[in-house]
């Protein structure tokens, strides 16, 4: 055991409930993923004493807030490897990262016939946008194919690009199947043909150390909800120059330096792309929830993660007629499957009688369904705060599917 797994869960209160009238177990964290106290302690705190809004009034509380703002911005820098923190943007989360660069690409980079890459893997929020914004302007979207396996077929990947390719859009690690891409390889590629590359990192930033400027990628972005801090907080990371080029993805308050009805100066980045009142408490949620991780550690946090992995896949490979869904050889903690004749849905009822929390249905990522030839998933991710002796119940609940089902 790398860490005090008793005195770990002891800082996630939620755990400690009863679902069923049963202990909870928690195997949904890639979908949202619980808050240590340090995170709702800040998230109380700033409510209970600093009230008040950023960058506004010249008074001690909006000082305070202004500063711990700015602080949680320099810290998420930090934690992304970023050495200037206007790179840094606060967003609602992922989904409102990649529509913003969606928003500003559709605005200075693109023409009618320019293609876009992305991934058979990718959840909506990295086919939806790009969808929307091709359709304006008369894009070709190319999808890298998945193995059977879950990998990436990383050679079909190269093979899409071409004079044209202007964007590749990919997942840092599938929220469906575990796979973790070769990000690494995959930008040093698309930089090699001059072409810029996005990863969607909400389910890559919590489980893996990440240095986007040694990456080279043009943006990054997660969402603060999975990476154990509040919702409605989220992080995108963008070159800067992108940022200097690209226009204004909402107006308002904050994001100006003055402002007539015939003329308006914007601010510069990241407050060009901060319009109206910021999730303020989130930011700071944020940057306890990325202390959180920095101090167990992305080693002992693997180290963990893998093992109660490795230990499920164990305890599951004797049962007939389950099948794992995402089998890549790099995969994070998160395992996808069916059961023969049961749908996902009743599986995971199932298991909340138990008290045992998985997810169900398309995962947001129905061409990665179609691909696997299924409509729909049941999915146990687990994270470092969960335990073997959950994993024995997890196991033990199959069992019981088994016999309402007369398998
Ligand atoms: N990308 C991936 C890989 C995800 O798993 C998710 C969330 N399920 C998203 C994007 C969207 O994140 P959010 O809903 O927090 O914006």
């Amino acid at each position: 055991m790398p860490f005090d797994i008793e005195k770990v869960r002891k800082d996630f209160p939620c755990l400690a409930q009863r679902v069923s009238d049963r202990p909870l177990i928690y195997f949904d964290s890639a979908a949202t993923a619980h808050k240590p106290q340090g995170v709702i302690d800040e998230v109380k705190e700033f409510y209970e004493k600093f009230t008040s809004n950023v960058h506004r009034g010249a008074h001690h509380l909006s000082e305070i807030a202004t500063s711990k703002y700015h602080e949680a911005r320099a810290y998420v820098a930090k934690f992304l490897g970023v050495d200037d923190d206007a790179q840094i943007i606060f967003t609602r989360g992922t989904t409102e990262a990649i529509n913003l660069v969606a928003h500003g690409l559709g605005k200075i980079h693109f023409r009618p016939g320019d293609e876009i890459i992305l991934t058979e893997m990718e959840h909506h929020a990295n086919i939806v946008p790009w969808y929307l914004l091709a359709k304006e302007k008369q894009l070709v979207i190319k999808v890298a194919p998945v193995a059977d396996d879950g990998s990436l077929d990383v050679l079909a990947f190269k093979a899409l690009f071409n004079e044209k390719t202007k964007l590749a859009a990919f997942a840092h690690v599938s929220n469906a199947l575990g796979t973790i891409n070769p990000v690494k390889e995959m930008v040093a590629f698309a930089k090699d043909a001059q072409v810029p590359t996005l990863i969607d990192g909400a389910q890559g930033v919590h489980h893996l150390p990440i240095d986007v400027q040694e990456l080279g990628t043009d943006f990054y972005c997660f969402s603060g909800h999975k990476a154990y801090g509040p919702s409605g907080i989220g992080v995108l990371f963008a070159k800067k120059p992108w940022l200097d080029r690209f226009p204004p993805y909402q107006g308002g308050g904050d994001m100006i330096e003055s402002v007539a009805f015939d003329h308006i100066n914007f601010a510069a980045p990241p407050c060009k792309f901060e319009a109206g009142t910021p999730n303020i408490e989130g930011a700071l949620g944020l940057k306890k929830a990325l202390e959180y991780i920095d101090h167990i550690g992305f080693a002992k946090i693997h180290e963990y993660e893998k093992s109660l992995y490795d230990y499920a896949v164990h305890r599951l490979n004797g049962l007939k007629k389950v099948n794992i869904i995402g089998t890549a050889k790099d995969k994070v903690s998160l395992l996808s499957f069916t059961i023969d004749g049961v749908h996902p849905h009743d599986v995971s009822s199932i298991f909340n009688h138990y008290g045992i929390a998985i997810r169900a249905g398309h995962l947001c990522a129905q061409p990665l369904m179609k691909r696997f030839g299924v409509s729909a998933l049941s999915r146990a991710s687990f994270a470092f705060y969960n335990t073997y002796d959950e994993i024995d119940h997890f196991v033990a609940a199959f069992k019981r599917v088994f016999e309402v089902f007369k398998l």
